[in-house]
């Protein structure tokens, strides 16, 4: 399948049409960006990472018939994916207290939540992504009632999955962003990508950061984090 017109480009993907309507390249980059564009930095074979990562996760929730937008990978940067109308919401799941929620609460990093918490923010680069409340989301017409339920159960069913395996591997999955999208056939499936980019991973035994917080905190060791979630997960497989 080869790549014809560059649809988007963000901060660490690229999105491309392709002869068939239906489907997409997706590209990942190895650019990282954090604090709204504000650190920006190259980080050599993350593209390569999240290629493999991402693709690990999406088949793990086909095989547990959680449909996603993944169809094939399609070489160490490029996965083909089926186009989707995305919601413009971020999903966010959460288990653990850290980020935003443990500024927004008060409540420390590394609290356990006793039920997960499910939170949704607008896409806006121009408002900053704020957190929405259902009847935001309604008001908008972001999503429908129907289409919010679906969504919010398709999060939690994404939780329980990534969870069990993850903690097989000896990772804690403190929480996640996921992004959704409606088929030409109406139907809601998982989109995106599920990556060290886009969720909070730690050691379970030392609580060692292995994700992203450790580029946006400068901690240095990023991609021999996410190299240590590759290693685990394929064992995991
Ligand atoms: P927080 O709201 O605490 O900043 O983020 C919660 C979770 O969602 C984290 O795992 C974080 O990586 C992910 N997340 C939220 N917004 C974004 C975003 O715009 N880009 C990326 N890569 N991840 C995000």
């Amino acid at each position: 399948m080869q790549k014809k017109d560059m649809l988007y480009e963000g901060k660490a993907k690229k999105l491309y049409t392709t002869e068939d309507k239906q489907k997409m390249i997706m590209e990942f980059k190895d650019d990282a960006t954090a604090f709204d564009g504000e650190k920006k930095a190259s980080l050599q074979k993350k593209g390569k990472l999240n290629t493999e990562i991402s693709m690990i996760f999406f088949e793990l929730l086909e095989a547990e018939n959680i449909s996603t937008h993944y169809l094939e990978k399609l070489s160490d940067n490029e996965m083909l994916v089926e186009k989707m109308d995305i919601f413009p919401l971020e999903v966010v799941v959460r288990n653990i207290v850290a980020g935003s929620l443990a500024e927004r609460t008060g409540l420390a990093e590394g609290t356990e939540l006793e039920e997960e918490v499910i939170e949704f923010f607008y896409k806006s680069d121009e408002l900053g992504d704020p957190l929405l409340n259902s009847e935001h989301i309604k008001l908008l017409e972001l999503a429908d009632k129907e289409e919010l339920a679906e969504i919010r159960s398709k999060a939690r069913e994404i939780n329980n999955v990534l969870q069990q395996f993850l903690a097989e591997a000896g990772i804690d999955l403190v929480d996640f962003k996921l992004e959704f999208g409606r088929t030409d056939q109406e139907e809601i499936k998982l989109a995106d990508e599920i990556t060290p980019d886009t969720c909070r991973l730690w050691d379970v035994s030392t609580g060692k950061k292995l994700d992203k917080d450790r580029f946006r905190q400068e901690m240095g060791g990023v991609m021999a984090g996410y190299e240590e979630i590759l290693k685990r997960i394929k064992k995991e497989k």
